[in-house]
């Protein structure tokens, strides 16, 4: 599976300064880019590109739940399909669902589902997309992180955003947001997802082994990193409705001036009659 055949048995994945063979410190991110609003025909949608991730989220919804017999008449059900296309890796990937697409889909619908406001939309469903377009490990981060923004962009009323980040083990070190070769040789892997407002943990997952001191360092890490991601989400909805009230000044200021109101009319026309008749 994959191009791992070019990395040396015994590559240090990081050396003795403390660097990481992508030129990270142990606690730094790769470059994040998010964009809200990317799609025309979804209620909401978001693109990322995280490192060597690129991910597309829509969100539908709420609306009508299908098939009926799934509806809750109590509340909304939060549902959600992750999926990889077969170009997304080296090696094509079979295309459709896997036990690893269920499993990533399984745990970001319950991360969503915490968050959102379900009871206001019984026997609705919110449909989240995510399209897994190019991966290079952290795509359930990735994937979580672009949803949490596509769904702000449908106006699904939520407790706040949900931010994901992934921190691991290697060569021994803790580090933060590990890629693909790390991922594949490292000790271990622990994606968490955090609601920043509330300080819920939403999502937390664990490959491999770590000690205690080990998860409370990797936890430190990605909590630290996931104030950041929160701060990108925001910018990106920022800028997307922003431009949208730019786009209202720059119309309202290309418009003809309004012509008056009627009543306005008639009120002069009474004025100019009286100035008329009482001049002398
Ligand atoms: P995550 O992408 O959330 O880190 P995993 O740890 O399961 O999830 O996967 C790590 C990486 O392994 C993925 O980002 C992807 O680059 C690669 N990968 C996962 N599944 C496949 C597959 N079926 N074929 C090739 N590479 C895969």
């Amino acid at each position: 599976m994959e191009d791992i055949e070019h990395i040396p048995k015994e590559l240090k994945l990081i050396d003795e300064n403390g660097v990481r063979l992508d030129g990270r410190r142990f606690d730094e991110l790769r470059p994040i880019r998010i964009e809200a609003g990317v799609l025309g025909r979804a209620d909401g949608s978001a693109y990322v590109e995280w490192g060597g991730n690129k991910v597309l989220a829509a969100v539908y919804g709420p609306r009508e739940a299908h098939p009926r017999h799934l509806q809750d008449p109590a509340r909304a059900l939060v549902q959600c399909r992750y999926n990889m296309a077969p170009f997304s890796v080296s090696d094509r990937k079979r295309p459709g669902p896997d036990r690893r697409s269920v499993e990533i889909s399984k745990v970001i619908s319950e991360a969503f589902s915490s968050v959102i406001f379900k009871e206001q939309f019984p026997r609705t469903s919110v449909d989240i997309f995510i399209e897994v377009l190019q991966a290079d490990a952290g795509t359930r981060c990735a994937g979580l992180t672009a949803a949490a923004v596509a769904i702000a962009d449908a106006g699904v009323p939520m407790k706040d955003l949900v931010t994901s980040c992934a921190s691991g083990k290697i060569g021994g070190v803790v580090c933060l947001d590990l890629n693909k070769d790390e991922d594949n040789f490292g000790e271990a892997d622990c994606p968490m997802a955090i609601v920043p407002r509330t300080g819920e943990i939403v999502l937390l997952q664990m490959d491999g082994h770590l000690t205690y001191d080990e998860f409370q360092k990797a936890m430190g890490l990605s909590i630290d990193a996931a104030k950041r991601i929160y701060d990108l989400q925001r910018d990106a909805l920022r800028r997307r409705y922003s431009a949208t009230v730019d786009e209202i000044l720059r119309e309202a200021a290309a418009a003809p001036a309004p012509s008056p109101a009627p009543a306005e009319v008639a009120f002069d026309s009474q004025l100019d009659d009286l100035g008329r008749e009482g001049s002398p």
